[in-house]
């Protein structure tokens, strides 16, 4: 069977089960940590521009509400389905357990590419979902946010409909329903950046540990969306120089570095790193087989996979994307000695600036962006502390297993104290 066809949840199982054997969870608990609380599947429809109505569908999952409100982001893409939901919505409850954010975890997302639709059919899209998924979602129930696909934009639409849907009274308390807004209507300053600079923190702290000079590395990105592109800027700026950069289009690259921020520019008008004047196109093998000493999947879950994971020649895997890497490739890299972060720790970024959007908007504050960024590093090298010290208390190797540690651990020291009800 090939390796992505036991489907993603199946994956976020393994990771957990090898978890939950470190911390010798007993088996009732872990079928109860393990699998969603609720499972929310809308079909709506929608009036498209030309007249007629397109009938969509949306989830919502909601993992783990122990520790805090369901919170996760929603993502728009062709391929979002239950399966795929379920995985991203478990890693958010582990993410929000490991770096100690009183949150649960919860994913969503609508089955559709947002790439084919003008501003008017998206914004109907992101509203009727919003009103089809109703009582569902709460500032102190369900907290959505951006994922791939969504933005800003996607999160004023989803709070205004709530909020509309609220009586006057209540209206201005609700902002906090979502997080990712844009800073007018209550975002949090490096709420846009947030998950990149996470994955900047994250390989500095990695950096630190192992005696690696980040200032003169080279790294290659997949993905120059929100995570790759914010990643890729923050990375040129501490000195790091990023000689390869793919995405759905094809990949582009240029060993004397290619300019970041010029990039950015012509992603944001142009959708596309494709056509990019000041590199040369490459194709994927050897985008995969790029000369580099960090390689940061920042695109969709299963990029990293055995065919393509021993052509990889850098000497850390950074996962700033959820569920980037195959459990098969994890063997053949972690055989070849590569270091991987994984996923619920180094692109926990979005969900902790995520945290302190709402705690801004309940307390009626506005933090500045160095308070936010010094916030953020605090309790991300807290979480990279944390982990490190797992890997010696468990005597594991695998960063990804000793962070599931941590987070189960927390959880099963909740459940073990408050019991199960009734
Ligand atoms: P985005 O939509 O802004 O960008 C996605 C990028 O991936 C684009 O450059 C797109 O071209 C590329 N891409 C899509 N399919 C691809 C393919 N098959 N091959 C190569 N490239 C492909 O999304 P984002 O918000 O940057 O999210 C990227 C990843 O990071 C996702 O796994 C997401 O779950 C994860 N993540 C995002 C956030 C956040 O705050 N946005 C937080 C945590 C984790």
């Amino acid at each position: 069977m090939p390796e992505t066809d036991q489907g993603l949840f199946a994956t976020a199982l393994a990771q957990f089960e090898r978890g939950a054997e470190l911390v010798g969870m007993p088996a009732d608990l872990r079928s109860i940590i393990s699998q969603p609380k609720n499972e929310i599947i809308v079909n709506f429809p929608v009036r498209m521009t030309d007249g007629s109505f397109r009938v969509f569908r949306g989830y919502r999952i909601q993992h783990s509400n122990l520790l805090g409100p369901y919170k996760g982001g929603v993502r728009f893409h062709p391929a979002v389905d239950l399966d795929e939901v379920k995985a991203l919505a478990s890693w958010m409850t582990w993410k929000s357990a490991l770096c100690e954010i009183p949150f649960g975890g919860a994913k969503g997302g609508i089955s559709f590419s947002p790439r084919d639709h003008d501003e008017d059919e998206l914004e109907r899209i992101v509203r009727r979902f919003t009103h089809s998924l109703g009582a569902n979602i709460g500032p102190d129930h369900d907290i959505p946010a951006p994922d791939l696909g969504s933005n800003a934009q996607s999160m004023v639409w989803m709070m205004d409909t709530y909020a509309n849907s609220t009586g006057a009274t209540e209206r201005q308390n609700v902002k906090r329903v979502v997080t990712g807004k844009t800073l007018e209507t209550g975002g949090s300053p490096g709420r846009d950046k947030a998950t990149g600079q996470g994955v900047v923190f994250c390989l500095q702290h990695w950096a630190d540990e192992v005696g690696f000079d980040l200032s003169s590395a080279t790294v290659a990105i997949q993905g120059w969306g929100n995570v790759g592109s914010a990643t890729g800027r923050i990375l040129q700026v501490h000195g790091t120089t990023v000689t390869a950069v793919a995405d759905h289009q094809g990949a582009v690259a240029d060993e004397d570095g290619i300019d970041a921020f010029e990039l950015t520019d012509w992603v944001r008008e142009r959708g596309t790193v494709k056509g990019f004047p000041r590199a040369g196109w490459i194709d994927n093998d050897d985008f995969w087989s790029s000369d580099v000493d960090i390689f940061v999947p920042a695109a969709i879950e299963n990029q990293v996979r055995a065919d393509n994971a021993p052509m990889i020649r850098a000497k850390v895997i950074v996962e700033a994307a959820n569920g980037p890497t195959t459990l098969e490739a994890e063997r053949l890299l972690q055989d070849r000695g590569v270091e991987i972060l994984p996923d619920i720790l180094v692109n926990a970024g979005g969900v902790i600036v995520s945290y302190f959007e709402w705690v801004q908007n309940r307390s009626a504050q506005r933090w500045s962006l160095d308070d936010v960024d010094y916030r953020l590093r605090d309790v991300l090298w807290r979480a990279c502390d944390t982990v490190a010290e797992a890997r010696r208390d468990y005597e594991v190797e695998s960063r990804r297993d000793a962070a599931y540690a941590v987070a189960l651990s927390r959880l099963q020291a909740v459940y073990q104290q408050r019991g199960i009800f009734p």
